[in-house]
């Protein structure tokens, strides 16, 4: 089989240039300079077959009515890449700020019926010789799609092509696909009918089609007593049926610090009723969500372990994420994340610091690993006597040693009964000044130590434990976490760039 020939009959059956290409298997930057590669190929085609840009300002009016493709319908005309960008612009595609898009296009069934339509024409015109079974002889809709309207499009609107980008979903339909889809049930009846009584029918889906209609598991002959061979002509082109956006997913990592006892991680409901009026989660989401997202109910707000409601988190702060899908935007200046961090700050109950956009990959840092990393607190203690030197003696313990560690009482109705092993790396303790009493005690602990427990023993459902090393009853008044062995998100100073936006 020649190109010529191939070219030729593709031409007589109302196949367009760029599906013709298809049928040659060009690649990527072949459709660009659609007249050169024919020539490259060794196939004459009349110059002003192959369509040129339109130039704006003639009358389209006169311009001779293209007939419509029997293969792609359409989809790869000037006429529908205009129609395309125009639906695009016309939609919210505006109120997106995101640098990279990626199109999704849903096709038609009778599309993908009419390409094997024209494969089994080729079959039959050339011969199983020329025409594989098995692969098919052109260039796939879908990936034709990628090579020629990705980039076609991505041009006119001045984006990227991003896999994780913005992503446009195109509805098409046409005025076949009723008919045909009907013609395809009864085909699909007669060509796969069930195995057994009892099973149920098959549904028709795109799937299926990819996957049962090659012609090495269906029939020419069958075929065309539902459907035509080569596909038939058509009067009238694809159409828009919709076209929805959906903004990328953004994650946004920081450090905050929890300055409040009376504050919990999450929104705290019980039995319906609210128990705190807010929650590190809700003034994140507040403060730093809405600058990408209007629906805030779709955020999610992770962080690398969480604090009692009445621990306070100090130091550098713990590392937190928000998942934002659907953005707006997929970035932002540093003075706006500056302005972010101190509105946080005005709540007076948790401040943030480091915000920015990071890859989702980065996620892993705080969803891996957690049961490794080292944690350091600071607890307030109090004894029922006065501290004596051998008890702090007893409390300065520079290796680490192991403990054993039962579901705390207070947290069994959400968290099953389990005895846990735990590593305590370093405990250090000195007296507060001015109450010979009370303790400060400085530890360093495997993450997930239930550190109240660890001081005062719980009945001895933690052993050893603070009190159990001292041989007294000792209890926890106040913890605050000091430090969270991880590194990330990186050190950034929102404050000082604010002028190098
Ligand atoms: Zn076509």
């Amino acid at each position: 089989m020649k190109n010529q020939e191939l070219i030729n009959y593709l031409e007589s059956c109302g196949v367009c240039r760029v599906c013709q290409l298809r049928y040659l298997k060009a690649r990527g930057h072949e459709y660009r300079d659609m007249q050169k590669t024919f020539q490259r190929l060794d196939v004459k085609v009349t110059e002003e077959d192959v369509p040129k840009d339109d130039t704006p300002g003639e009358q389209p009016a006169k311009k001779p009515r293209l007939s419509i493709c029997s293969t792609c319908l359409g989809l790869f005309s000037k006429d529908f890449q205009t129609q395309l960008i125009a639906g695009i612009l016309q939609s919210d595609f505006a109120k997106y700020d995101s640098e990279g898009i990626v199109l999704a296009i849903s096709l038609p069934m009778t599309l993908q019926l009419r390409q094997l339509s024209m494969w089994f024409a080729l079959q039959r015109k050339f011969g199983r010789a020329s025409v594989d079974d098995n692969c098919a002889p052109d260039v796939p809709i879908k990936e034709a799609v990628k090579l020629i309207l990705h980039p076609i499009v991505c041009a006119q609107l001045g984006k990227e092509y991003d896999a994780n980008g913005m992503m446009i979903n195109i509805e098409l339909r046409h005025s076949t696909e009723t008919d045909d889809v009907a013609k395809l049930v009864e085909l699909n009846r007669a060509a796969f009918p069930a195995k057994a009584a009892h099973q149920k029918r098959i549904e028709i889906s795109r799937g299926l089609l990819e996957k049962q209609y090659q012609p090495s598991r269906l029939k020419a002959d069958l075929f065309e007593k539902y459907l035509p061979i080569p596909p038939a002509a058509v009067n009238d082109p694809l159409q828009l049926q919709s076209i929805e956006l959906a903004g990328p997913l953004v994650c946004v990592a920081g450090r905050y610090r929890k300055l409040s006892r009376e504050l919990s991680h999450t929104p705290w409901v019980l039995n319906g009723q609210r128990i705190m009026e807010d929650s590190i989660e809700e003034i994140i989401v507040r403060n730093v969500g809405m600058h990408f997202s209007e629906t805030p109910e779709k955020i999610t707000f992770m962080s690398s372990g969480r604090e009692d409601v009445d621990v306070r988190c100090l130091g550098k702060g713990r590392p937190f994420v928000l998942e934002i899908p659907n953005s707006r935007c997929s970035s932002m200046t540093h003075q706006q994340a500056f302005d972010m961090e101190q509105a946080v700050d005005l709540t007076g109950k948790v401040s943030i610091h480091n915000l920015q956009v990071v890859p989702r990959e980065q996620l892993t840092h705080i969803k891996t690993g957690e049961e490794q990393k080292r944690k350091y607190y600071r607890a307030l203690c109090v004894l029922d006597e006065p501290v004596t030197l051998e008890i702090l003696q007893k409390l300065q313990i520079s290796e680490s040693f192991d403990i054993q560690q039962k579901t705390p009482i207070r947290v069994l109705h959400r968290r099953p009964l389990h005895t846990r092993p735990r590593t305590i790396f370093s405990v250090k303790t000195c007296v507060q000044r001015d109450n010979p009493r009370l303790l400060i005690i400085d530890l360093v602990s495997q993450a997930g130590t239930y550190i109240k427990e660890l001081v005062h023993g719980e009945f001895g459902r933690t052993a050893p434990s603070i009190s159990s090393i001292i041989g007294k009853p000792i209890d926890i008044l106040a913890l605050d976490v000091v430090g969270i062995d991880l590194d990330w998100p990186a050190d950034v100073n929102n404050a000082e760039n604010v002028d190098k936006c």
